[in-house]
């Protein structure tokens, strides 16, 4: 790739602190805390303003202010440090994926593709989980040293800004990112800025490619906000998620095809490909295509290799989830890959067909058939999805599916409370992030005393009540007037989708029940809540409402907040202050989850339904005298989806007992040294066994072991 792309920062930096502009394009400072310190110190009114973006704020930064900064002592030391330390990082030999496999220095990269990333709050490319996943897999891979490159799509409007009115109604905003104002850099090639061309119906949609650097990974995104398009194409990576059936199968068709040729026309060469998702999964037809078409192979010989070359990751077992598209809509815009394949357009469709529902070109269907390596995101998940999908593999039993599991996980120093990271710095050294991924944590955490934990997590509670006080006095918050957060009290956090299978409104069923828990006499609870709809969710809506009335109004006003517009920002302050998370779906249907890891590193105890990946943190990794937090209900489900409603009362009692029998008497139950003992035991059960295992230096490293190195050795066609 050419590395001489355009870079952002046009801020007139003083020369003294030119190194400003690399340390803002590569985003290893969103999980640096010591160069996010930096940017905070420069001005940090002005780096909350940004939107922690630094290269917006750089931009509007004072000529004298950078002069005074470039003329303090304590400032340049700062600043030579977090810069050495990223060119350290950047150029580390020694990679965990360098001594792993000593024979694959020259064997190529593999592609990650997927429909969003969170990596930080200022880039708005993600709308929720998986996204999030999609961030801490590159930022791992980077940290491992895993060749990956990866491709996305620049929604300048992100999925959507949320409001909340006074009751707790939603209301989406639309405002428009600036690429100029964002951590890119424009892809530009031979001094000229490389645009890819893609067919679609009637006409060849052009986009540009910005790139992002995820420390050592680079993330290139495409933008069709070009000249020459038409306006509605123009358009067309304006919204995640947001457009009827055309615009996704146009924005899927950029995604797979634009993405894959984005990556040969900057000279990045994978020889691997990770869908992520189904969204990407037109990939497959483009990559047998170059198989025939430019390699020469036979359509079944193309098939095998892609096959092995291909991986693929499903996200969700509800069905809404599985993209499909209409049979006519899929040949108007893929048809021609059957006359370069050498397919009529039954052969081309029965690619993507689902059986029992002839009439669909599912994305899943095509990703499952193309790839050879496919998995599941948990334990469960990967039952789950053998079961789901058995139809696809009729003479085979439900066991035999091919369809394995690569569990979920968090990165780990994106999500740590800074407090926890300078402990754990502290205590362990700058090798902190290794520790906490060994099996020697759980020894390790232990020298840790109960009166230092039990501090470090009042400390991290308090922060949250600060945060939380702030977003009520700024308007962003729906609670009772004049409500103020207990900055001693037991406090539950909600925060995920807004749909009804997380059963948001689980915990708030009973109201009198709920409030004479809350404002017990010493031994008070309060509840925080956040999360988004989809727009046309009105189920999730309802659900929103539903919570902000029962903050406003009735006995619980006063003890429960819903806070406004949900980012990587507002589920930080969440999970490192909480005491408790809260996760209730429908089992099955919670494919794995990942806020609670991020809670559980942080300290916080989980309260959750028998699904996804706390089923299997339950039954695997609770091996400690004390048990790692509480199951709602009964402790195991059937892989065949149930979802039905007929559990909902049971489920809601059962986690009313355990919030009065034990969750409650638990934490309020202090010793002669004022320290919550039996508390504090499960704490570190749930962060010693828990942080080792469900992090993303375990997932991408189980990926690079199990799917990503044998797809790079097989062999490329002669
Ligand atoms: C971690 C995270 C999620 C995913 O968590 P779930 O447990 O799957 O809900 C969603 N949104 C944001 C902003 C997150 O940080």
């Amino acid at each position: 790739m050419n590395p001489n792309a355009t870079v952002n920062v046009k801020a007139a930096l003083p020369a003294r602190l030119a190194g400003l502009k690399r340390l803002a394009l590569n985003l290893r400072w969103s999980w640096d805390l010591d160069t996010v310190r930096l940017w905070r110190r420069m001005d940090p009114d002005a780096w909350e303003r940004s939107g922690h973006d630094p290269v917006r704020m750089l931009r509007g930064l004072e000529r004298e202010r950078l002069a005074a900064l470039a003329d303090d002592d304590d400032f340049l030391a700062h600043y030579d440090r977090v810069l050495a330390d990223l060119e350290t990082y950047l150029a580390r030999e020694g990679t965990w994926y360098a001594r792993r496999f000593p024979d694959m220095a020259d064997a190529g990269a593999v592609a990650y593709f997927s429909a969003e990333y969170g990596l930080t709050e200022c880039l708005p490319i993600y709308s929720g989980g998986l996204g999030v996943l999609s961030g801490d897999h590159l930022k791992a891979a980077s940290d491992l040293g895993v060749p990956l490159v990866a491709v996305g799509l620049l929604y300048r409007q992100g999925y959507f800004t949320q409001r909340l009115d006074e009751r707790g109604n939603q209301l989406e905003e639309y405002t428009e990112a600036r690429p100029r104002d964002l951590p890119l850099a424009e892809v530009r090639v031979g001094g000229r800025a490389l645009v890819v061309e893609v067919p679609l119906p009637g006409r060849t949609l052009r986009a540009r490619v910005w790139r992002a650097d995820v420390g050592r990974v680079p993330l290139l995104l495409l933008d069709t906000r070009v000249t020459g398009n038409r306006a509605d194409d123009r358009a067309l990576t304006d919204r995640l998620y947001g457009g009827g059936t055309e615009m996704r199968i146009a924005q899927e068709v950029l995604l797979g095809i634009g993405g894959y040729n984005a990556l040969r026309g900057a000279g990045l060469e994978p020889r691997a490909y990770h869908m992520n998702e189904g969204h990407s999964s037109f990939l497959v037809l483009e990559h047998l295509r170059r198989l025939v078409q430019e390699d020469g192979l036979a359509l079944a010989e193309a098939r095998e290799a892609a096959g092995r070359a291909l991986v693929f990751t499903t996200h969700t077992p509800v069905a809404a989830g599985h993209d499909h598209f209409p049979p006519e809509l899929a040949l108007q815009h893929i048809g021609h890959y059957g006359a370069a394949l050498g397919l009529d357009d039954t052969e081309l469709l029965a690619m993507a067909r689902r059986p029992a529902e002839e009439a669909t070109f599912c994305m899943t269907c095509l990703a499952l058939r193309g790839a050879q390596q496919a998995n599941g995101v948990s334990r469960l998940h990967g039952a789950v999805s053998r079961s789901m999908w058995h139809a696809l593999w009729p003479e085979r039993d439900s066991e035999q599916v091919p369809i394995g599991h690569v569990t979920n996980g968090v990165h780990l120093e994106t999500w740590l409370a800074e407090e926890l990271k300078e402990l754990y710095a502290e205590r362990f050294g700058r090798i902190w992030p290794e520790v906490a991924q060994s099996e020697r944590f759980p020894d390790r955490l232990a020298s840790v005393g109960d009166r230092i934990l039990w501090g470090l997590l009042a400390r991290q509670r308090r922060r949250l009540a600060d945060f939380v006080e702030g977003r009520l006095r700024a308007g962003r918050a729906v609670a009772r007037d004049g409500m103020r957060l207990d900055p001693d009290a037991l406090t539950l956090g909600f925060a995920r989708r807004f749909t009804p299978y997380k059963r948001a409104t689980l915990v708030l069923r009973n109201v009198e029940r709920m409030a004479a828990l809350a404002w017990a006499e010493g031994r008070p609870l309060q509840l925080l809540f956040a999360g988004k709809a989809h727009p046309r969710d009105e189920g999730g809506k309802a659900l929103l409402a539903e919570v902000g009335r029962l903050a406003t109004e009735g006995p619980l006003a006063g003890r429960v907040v819903l806070l406004e517009g949900y980012d990587l920002e507002l589920a930080r302050a969440l999970v490192q202050g909480v005491d408790v998370w809260l996760n209730t779906p429908r089992p099955p249907l919670e494919a794995s989850g990942t806020s609670g890891m991020k809670a559980a590193a942080n300290g916080a105890l989980n309260v959750s339904t028998f699904d996804g990946w706390w089923a299997e943190a339950w039954r695997e990794h609770n091996r400690a005298a004390a048990p790692i937090g509480w199951v709602i209900g009964p402790e195991d489900v059937g892989v065949d989806p149930l979802g039905g409603e007929e559990r909902d009362d049971s489920d809601a009692a059962a986690l009313m007992r355990l919030l009065e029998e034990q969750v409650v008497p638990a934490f309020y139950r202090r010793d002669e040294d004022g320290l919550p003992r039996e508390w504090l035991a499960r704490v570190r059960a749930s962060m010693g066994q828990l942080t080792p295992f469900f992090n993303t230096g375990r997932m991408v490293g189980d990926y690079a072991e199990r799917y990503y190195t044998p797809a790079l050795r097989v062999p490329t066609p002669a």
